[in-house]
């Protein structure tokens, strides 16, 4: 097979309507005319998925998850056909299919299913007799053949993951915006386009709410090195290269500015202070697939003492479920939960070999007189919790204090 098979992702905004998934077919065609064998992942056209989940909340507060990802599934159904009639009006050949289809296969976790295998058989063959073939994103299917999705933002990940199993030359993700920026331009109007980003700083960004990228697909392109270019659809720009660190890389010592919103803070009060508590919470919110992010176990105080720690909010109901009955059993008190915080984060390789990145960012903070609630740290991240209300102010300061808008 001749070694110049690319990948095109191209997301919802970019399939939006009939004359964006025209110019898509176009960008396709002219990708097969210079040469190259193409496989298109395309995800569901515009907002579509938050559409199909609140019809789903009009009609139950707790749907079963199964019937959440026969339904989401549906939308990427939709932009594949649309995108193979597109491409054969302008003269190529094409072919979609589903995820089931292709062979996608995937564990049970239904809405946050993991890969398990990849059977290109069928894509090879239909590449074989010419065609362009179009993959539906965010969906696979089970052994017991179960449709489900892949976590939100998962046609990034059935984009690598094909571009690892097909040895693509690259994984092309195309977007709404020229590439990954040094913070989310809709919020820091002067954050600059970055030309190289490694995966470990793009994977550390990408889980502290760079949603450019789905988190999942980063660490599979970083297993596999999968050379991923995200770039925008509405221009022929170059945009950003995520691949293995570059020398030029270790010379900045932070690189981008995250945010993210949709974290909830829960407190369990008085917990008693002896061993074995925290181990007791947390295990049960484990075995739950909870994932939890900060925590904070504050000064004892006659034998107990409150623990807060951080979880997504899609995760919530089933935290209070868990925190709940964790803290009747042990002993505890009641549990409380805060929607109003916000993550502001600094990402960089540079951390490692440079320190006083978390003072200036606490300066920063301090300067602009926005209490920080918690505080996390990795070897190449600081990420503090604020209120949401001055979250993106924070990073638009912290963004400027670390000089991210200058060229360098
Ligand atoms: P798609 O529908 O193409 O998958 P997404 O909405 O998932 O697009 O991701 C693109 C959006 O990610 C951009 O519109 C931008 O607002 C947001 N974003 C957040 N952080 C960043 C960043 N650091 N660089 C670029 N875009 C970012
Ligand atoms: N349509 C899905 C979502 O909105 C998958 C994706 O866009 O990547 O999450
Ligand atoms: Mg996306």
């Amino acid at each position: 097979m001749p070694r110049s098979l690319i990948v095109q992702k191209f997301g919802g905004s970019s399939v939006a309507n009939p004359e964006r998934i025209k110019r898509v077919a176009q960008r396709v065609v002219d990708t097969k005319r210079q040469g190259h064998e193409v496989v298109v992942v395309v995800s569901a056209l515009g907002d579509t998925t938050d559409e199909l989940l609140a019809l789903a909340e009009q009609i139950s507060q707790n749907p079963p998850e199964r019937e959440l990802d026969m339904l989401m599934a549906t939308g990427e159904q939709v932009s594949v056909a649309l995108l193979a009639m597109a491409i054969e009006e302008l003269g190529e050949r094409a072919i979609s299919f589903t995820g089931a289809q292709v062979g996608i296969l995937t564990d049970g976790t239904h809405t946050k299913a993991k890969l398990i295998d990849i059977r290109a058989a069928r894509i090879r063959e239909e590449l074989g007799k010419g065609r362009v073939v179009i993959v539906a994103g965010f969906q696979g299917i089970t052994m017991n053949h179960e449709i489900t999705t892949l976590g939100r933002g998962g046609s990034d990940l059935t984009a690598v993951a094909l571009a690892k199993a097909l040895q693509a030359k690259v994984c092309e993700i195309f977007t709404d915006v020229e590439g990954v920026f040094t913070a989310d331009p809709r919020i820091v109007p002067t954050a600059r386009k970055l030309d190289t980003i490694s995966f470990d700083e793009m994977l550390e960004m990408a889980s502290l709410g760079a949603q450019v990228m789905q988190a999942r697909s980063i660490f599979v392109a970083k297993r596999f090195n999968v050379d991923i270019h995200v770039r925008s659809s509405f221009t022929s720009r170059e945009g950003t290269m995520i691949t293995q660190a570059v020398k030029s890389m270790e010379e900045t010592v932070v690189s981008g500015v995250t945010l993210q919103k949709d974290e909830a803070k829960v407190t369990i009060r008085d917990v008693p202070d002896k061993p074995g508590m925290a181990a007791q919470i947390f295990r049960e919110l484990a075995q739950k697939d909870v994932n939890v992010d900060m925590i904070i176990q504050n000064v004892s105080r006659e034998g107990a003492t409150d623990v807060s720690f951080t979880v997504v909010k899609s995760d919530l109901p089933a935290t209070l479920r868990v925190a709940r009955s964790a803290a009747q059993r042990i002993g505890a008190g009641e549990v409380t939960t805060d929607e109003g915080v916000a993550k502001v984060s600094v990402v960089g390789i540079g951390m490692r070999s440079h320190s006083g990145v978390a003072a200036k960012m606490f300066e920063t903070m301090a300067r602009e007189r926005i209490n920080i609630e918690m505080i996390s740290t990795s070897e190449i991240k600081v990420s503090c919790i604020v209120r949401k209300a001055h979250a993106e102010r924070a990073v638009r300061t912290i963004h400027q204090a670390f000089g991210l808008h200058k060229k360098k």
